[in-house]
């Protein structure tokens, strides 16, 4: 009986060792992406760079004292609709892939973050919101481990919210600028997906929601100005409805605009306007 458990120890301790020696299978794209982090400070310690604007002029450059790095002023909110986040984390650290975001979290709450916020991450594509254009210079991507179609583990909603309070107070970001994939990619992108607690991140300050106690509309109102107001693309009326019930009435697939969403849409433009 000793002997076993003597054995059974020794295995245990094998295990362990086996673990602790394990290579992190991350370990060359972690050294990818710092190399590829110096190819950038290099370029930001030799500006102006054969590429930039101020070339022609470089005889008369003069650096200034007074800056610092750029920062992001959105937050866009992801589904994965891969079946893992392992899955995820492969396919970001995959170059042909080109493909990231900055933090993903996966279904235990475990938030994998995967580029420095100052940089530019590959996950928003083209987009567009009010009038900014190459959403991915000015945000952050944080994308949700989720099928697509599954609701949103209480553990991810509790380390997003984390993440969030962090960037909100560190970019000053303003609450109208936490918005989803779909909101600014309207017809091209549906997540996150309507299982999306958007009014529970609202109520922490991370976007706005409505009131519509009291919202008279009037015969003038023009939901398709309203949309546009908030920031939605207009191009194509369906595309910009469907978006924004997927964010704001999330039990209607529809793609017109009731009576009930006038309203919505009243009571939400006094706050985006
Ligand atoms: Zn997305």
């Amino acid at each position: 009986m000793k002997q076993k458990i003597f054995a059974t120890g020794l295995i245990a301790i094998g295990v362990v060792l086996v673990q602790a020696c394990a290579p992190n299978p991350y370990a060359k794209t972690n050294r990818d992406y710092k190399k590829q982090a110096k190819e950038y400070a290099k370029l930001l310690r030799e500006y102006p760079v054969l590429d930039s604007a101020g070339l022609q002029f470089r005889a008369s450059w003069v650096g200034t004292t007074n800056f610092s790095m750029r920062r992001p002023n959105y937050v866009v909110i992801h589904h994965t609709a891969q079946n893992s986040c392992e899955q995820t984390l492969k396919t970001f650290t995959l170059p042909r892939a080109q493909v990231s975001s900055h933090y993903v979290i996966c279904k235990d709450g475990t938030v994998h973050h995967m580029l420095n916020d100052l940089l530019r991450g590959h996950h928003a594509g083209v987009s567009k919101w009010g009038n900014a254009t190459d959403i991915n210079s000015s945000s952050i991507g944080i994308e949700i481990d989720n099928n697509g179609f599954e609701p949103f583990t209480d553990e991810q909603i509790n380390s997003l919210l984390i993440v969030l309070d962090r960037l909100k107070k560190a970019y000053n970001i303003p609450i109208a600028n936490f918005i989803g994939h779909a909101d600014i990619a309207p017809g091209r992108k549906v997540d996150p997906n309507r299982n999306f607690p958007w009014q529970k991140l609202s109520e922490q300050g991370y976007g706005y929601w409505y009131d519509t106690t009291n919202v008279q509309v009037d015969s003038a109102f023009n939901a398709m100005y309203a949309l546009r107001i908030i920031g939605y693309d207009i191009k194509k009326d369906t595309n910009a409805i469907q978006s924004f019930k997927l964010h704001f009435v999330q039990n209607d697939s529809s793609k017109v605009i009731t009576d009930s969403d006038k309203k919505i849409l009243m009571d939400l433009v006094k706050k985006y306007q």
